[in-house]
């Protein structure tokens, strides 16, 4: 594109503003920087050559696009966490001369580093004498230069004669990728530390100012239990005080919203050593909450001319030879156990026991679509490490449904789905964002017309509804293009939500048919689809979503009746027949414990309603209500208010 005539020993390069410059043949970055402007060089913190980001100094070619990154840009954030991150590591080496550096990405919002350190916990003390570490090394702005490596072997010496072990055992599997050192160096342009690493980073540590170290957790070199055992600390880094700022409140308010504490002061769940991890226990309270949600996820399922199926938690390892589960998801799978000189299995999927069901008659065009749903319990492997409460278990309850349709029938099928979706989503009070993830690339399952076909319907599908989508290239499964939605929760937090697939694997290896208009046999179109994803993970992200403040809908207790004194219980239980006969749920606190106190307690239990009862109330038949979080009480009639709470609760409201 380029048209300006460029002389011998000149270089052009294009510019975002779709401007061109021409500089010096050599020149880096930082020489185009200053060439444009000399703010512009003091703010420059790195490149993007060709949309990839890179070093400041990297020379540039004739005809790159380049753009110049500046500290406070967004788009330079990972650069920056990615240089602190190195800050970090050679203050925990300066602290523990004896520590061992393995790798240090970044992570969504921060990064990390991971540590072995001989004989030593790190605490949180630690973690303010290496922040304080950090600052004097970001302060005395060594510059960070990047240095390829010129003789591997001899590199290789030297970092086993520092014991320097991951770093050599990453330098020997990178050795013909041109493996780079960063070097940190002093004012006088001497070499303090270095690091091997692919890049880019920050020019100078100069410009790192606002960064928090948040936690230490355990980890093994490269992920594997059966190695090294390390030390991670995670952090992170934003370039303006207020970002950080605000992060770190984000991160306390998700704290406080943390289900796993909630559940200690709600009573929602357990865990237990003696059953196993990430086998989850419903506490009374939250299968009240899980039920509810089940019946309003039936009554929703029903409108849409859903039928409901139940499937056996065991099968014979035959099916899942067929299904093709043994072979691609073994891993995931428990072991199998011996009846009857057979082996079996757990379940880990829904899947083929709806397929049963499909085929246990000839189905004609003429039955489909055909949609079953199933509150289907599976169980999966899971790494101890990355269970975590709720939300990463091994044993869980998916909201399952397969769809068996035509192939004319596709498109509005997913239509519906996205529908219930929206409809259960924004019952629940979440935002989400779509994404079509298409082919993988190395996905040699069905033919090109297949997953055409298939990625079509789900595109024109979204935008038939006009839901605006993101096409994530090549993030589908090997056997399935899918719909993929991230959801935003109260405090904007992204997680996982539903997804719609459609199967191009499952009805060829179990040869699921129909009979068409022409009488002939036809591969039926399956689609799989979860909504809520799994009961455990839903609630438990519920429960942070809600900071444990459950609408009145989903409170395990509605309304709470206290008498002031003994002689005002036998109103309250009258009362609260009452309010029971409407299918409203009711405590009697008639413990002999203050008013006050009893109150404080509905209030930190998040009950939305308290009634109490004296000898007005008992006299005028009339109730004293007070609601969580508003001030004050009002009195009223047990009519209005009966009529009051089915209102509130028949709309859902939050
Ligand atoms: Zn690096
Ligand atoms: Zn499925």
């Amino acid at each position: 594109m380029s048209q300006v005539e460029t002389k011998m020993g000149e270089i052009t390069v294009n510019l975002p503003d779709g401007s061109q410059k021409t500089i010096a043949e050599g020149a880096t970055g930082a020489d185009l920087a200053k060439s444009i402007a000399q703010g512009l060089f003091k703010k420059a913190v790195g490149l993007q050559i060709n949309g990839e980001t890179r070093d400041l100094y990297t020379p540039l070619t004739n005809g790159d696009n380049v753009k110049i990154l500046k500290a406070e840009d967004a788009d330079s954030v990972e650069l920056l966490r990615h240089s602190t991150a190195h800050v970090m590591a050679q203050a925990v080496q300066k602290i523990f001369p004896d520590a061992k550096i393995a790798i240090g990405p970044t992570i969504e919002d921060g990064f990390y580093y991971d540590f072995e350190i001989p004989g030593h916990t790190l605490s949180t003390d630690d973690l303010s004498r290496i922040e304080a570490e950090m600052t004097a090394i970001a302060n005395s702005n060594q510059t960070i230069e990047r240095y390829v490596i010129p003789d591997v072997d001899n590199q290789l010496a030297e970092f086993k004669t520092q014991g320097e072990k991951f770093k050599a055992e990453l330098l020997q599997e990178h050795r013909d990728h041109t493996p780079t050192l960063y070097l940190m160096k002093d004012k006088d342009g001497k070499t303090i530390w270095n690091d091997l690493c692919r890049g880019p980073h920050l020019p100078n540590t100069g410009v790192i100012k606002n960064f928090k170290l948040l936690k230490v957790s355990g980890s093994y070199w490269r992920g594997d239990e059966k190695k090294e055992h390390l030390q991670r600390i995670y952090a992170t880094a934003f370039w303006t005080k207020d970002d950080l700022n605000a992060y770190l409140l984000r991160l306390e308010e998700a704290e406080k919203r943390d289900h796993r504490k909630l559940s200690k002061d709600l009573d929602l769940f357990s865990t237990h050593e003696e059953v196993g991890p990430g086998l989850v226990f419903w506490h009374p309270n939250l299968a009240t909450v899980r039920n509810i949600i089940e019946d309003y996820w039936r009554a929703e399922h029903r409108k849409r001319g859903y039928d409901f199926v139940f499937t056996p938690h065991i099968a014979s390892e035959e099916l899942y030879k067929i299904s093709g589960h043994l072979d691609s998801y073994g891993e995931n799978m428990y072991s199998a156990m011996d009846i009857d000189g057979q082996p079996y299995r757990a379940k880990p999927m829904n899947c083929p026991g709806h397929i049963m069901i499909y085929k246990s008659k000839l189905r004609s065009y003429r039955d489909l679509p055909v949609r079953f749903a199933e509150l289907g319990t599976v169980y999966r492997y899971e790494r101890s490490g990355v269970l975590h409460g709720m939300l990463r278990v091994r044993g869980f309850t998916q909201d399952d449904s397969h769809i068996f349709c035509t192939p004319e029938q596709l498109e509005s099928e997913i239509n519906g789905i996205l529908d219930l979706i929206d409809a259960l989503m924004s019952t629940f009070g979440y935002t989400y964002k779509a994404y079509l993830a298409t082919r993988p690339a190395d996905s040699k399952l069905g033919t090109d017309e297949e997953w055409a076909f298939a990625t079509n319907a789900l595109e024109n599908a979204m935008k038939e509804r006009k839901l605006a989508y993101e096409v994530d290239e090549g993030g589908g499964a090997f056997y399935a293009p899918k719909i993929d939605i991230k959801l935003f929760d109260a405090i904007g937090r992204e997680w996982q939500g539903p997804t719609v697939q459609v199967d191009l694997n499952l009805p060829t290896r179990f040869d699921v048919n129909y009979i068409g208009q022409d009488g002939n046999r036809h591969k039926v179109i399956m689609v799989h689809r979860a909504v809520l994803g799994s009961m455990e993970r839903f609630c438990g992200g519920l429960i942070e979503h809600y900071a444990g403040v459950f609408p009145l809908w989903l409170a395990p207790t509605q309304v709470a009746i206290m008498p002031i004194a003994d002689r005002h219980a036998d109103r309250c239980h009258e009362i609260a027949k009452q309010l029971k006969a409407q299918d409203i749920r009711v405590h009697v606190d008639e413990r002999s414990e203050t008013l006050n106190y009893r109150i404080r307690e509905a209030q930190v239990q998040q009950i939305p309603y308290m009634l109490v009862i004296g000898d007005n109330e008992v006299t005028s038949g009339q109730v004293s209500v007070r609601q969580r979080r508003i001030e004050g009480s009002k009195v009223m009639g047990l009519d209005d208010l009966t009529k009051q709470l089915k209102s509130e609760i028949e709309s859902k409201q939050s």
